[in-house]
């Protein structure tokens, strides 16, 4: 039986981890739940799962959460980032499954490796942010970092078809996202609305606007580059409309082992929670004759220069990456809110890389100075224009 604590867990993703645990109840329990405000949700996984931990991000709402639950279950209930801390180091957790979105990830995942967790990652924020230092904190504490990201996960288990010195290069598939053949003037003038309609798969508001801009791939170039501790040269990325092949690794002798499967989020999920073994899941086989043609095309830099953004603040080195995802962070929320037009997203994040200088990315301290500051600068860039 193996015990979890899952912060995030009434997003998308961790609505996923739930379905699977729910599957197999000899297998997983639930030490911990934390999320950000959703009391109903949260109430209603704790009511089902029983776990002696809860946390909720925003303060103020622990009574009505308690208010929930029976005389028979009254779990620990805290609040604020300390509070999901806590669930991320609980002493009876084996694992986190680290599913917060945004940069809220990168303090309890850090807490959970130093406390000799295995992580189940799908916060790919904390990697863009401290790539660095959170591989050396994980080796250091001898502990796994298992991806759910759905490439990551394809690269992680095509890597078990070889040798680490014998890898070429890694290629990250893209769907392309929903605006994939829309041209610059049309992109410009793209509503919030149609950037939140991905076509594949069904995500929470910030990874689905980062997929439509392609910044999703572009943290995922620096995900990958950390995680499997390649140079960015020897990572690519390909646009494959279908998201059918989730990503390949290419060999030095020429061969190219791919993961392939249907766009369910809980085939990743399950492999990071059961690894090496594999569950029966049990869900749609993947029919090849029926998918017809898998197709695959360079990204077009120009009309997504996201990506080129992201290789851009690999290159600078340092800090740059924590600045390139907290001034995206900033710029997705002012495009949600209508504050900006989408193309200006990407416009604010470069504005914002070339304003801030860069630190040392092996010193946490300097890491959380440069996204407060990225996100000064990028508000002000925002509100300048
Ligand atoms: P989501 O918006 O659906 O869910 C986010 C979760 O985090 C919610 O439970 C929310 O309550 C919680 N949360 C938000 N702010 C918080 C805070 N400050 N403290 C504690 N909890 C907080 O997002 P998602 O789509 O599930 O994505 C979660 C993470 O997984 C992101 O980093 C994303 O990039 C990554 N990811 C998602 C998918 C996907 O298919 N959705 C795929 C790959 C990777
Ligand atoms: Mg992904």
């Amino acid at each position: 039986m193996k015990s979890l604590s899952l912060l995030g867990s009434t997003g998308s993703i961790g609505k996923n981890v739930l379905d699977v645990v729910r599957r197999f109840p000899e297998q997983f329990r639930i030490a911990g739940l934390a999320a950000g405000s959703n009391v109903e949700l949260l109430a209603e996984q704790a009511l089902e799962f029983r776990p002696p931990c809860l946390s909720l991000a925003q303060t103020g709402l622990s009574d009505a959460l308690a208010a929930r639950f029976p005389a028979s279950y009254r779990p620990e209930i805290l609040s604020g980032p300390e509070g999901s801390c806590t669930v991320a180091t609980l002493p009876e957790a084996d694992m986190l499954i680290s599913a917060i979105v945004g940069s809220a990830g990168l303090l309890p995942t850090l807490a959970a490796i130093r406390a000799g967790k295995d992580i189940g990652l799908a916060n790919k924020e904390t990697l863009v942010m401290a790539g660095q230092l959170v591989m050396a904190e994980a080796s250091r504490h001898g502990v796994r970092l298992l991806p759910i990201d759905s490439e990551h996960s394809a690269v992680f288990q095509a890597l078990e078809a070889g040798q680490r010195e014998d890898v070429d290069r890694i290629i990250l598939t893209a769907s392309g996202g929903p605006f994939r053949t829309w041209t610059r003037e049309a992109l410009a003038q793209a509503s919030p609305e149609q950037a939140l309609a991905h076509p594949n798969w069904s995500m929470g508001r910030k990874i689905s606007i980062d997929s439509a801009s392609l910044m999703n791939k572009g943290l995922e170039v620096i995900e990958a580059r950390w995680l499997f501790d390649q140079p960015p040269e020897r990572i690519q990325v390909l646009v494959h409309p279908q998201s059918i092949v989730h990503s390949l690794v290419e060999y030095k002798d020429g061969s190219v082992v791919a993961q392939l499967g249907i766009p369910d989020m809980r085939i990743p999920i399950a492999y990071a929670l059961s690894y090496p073994s594999r569950l029966e899941l049990a869900l749609p086989q993947l029919n090849l004759s029926r998918c017809g043609t898998l197709s695959f095309e360079e990204p077009d830099w120009q009309r997504f220069p996201a990506l080129r953004l992201a290789y851009a603040a690999l290159e600078m080195g340092g800090t740059k990456a924590a600045v390139l995802n907290a001034a995206n962070e900033v710029a997705v929320d002012a495009f949600l809110g209508g504050r900006i037009g989408f193309a200006r997203m990407t416009e604010v994040v470069e504005q914002t890389l070339d304003r801030t200088l860069q630190a040392d990315a092996l010193d946490l301290e300097a890491i959380l100075a440069a996204d407060a500051e990225a996100r000064h600068q990028a508000e002000s860039i925002i509100c300048s224009a």
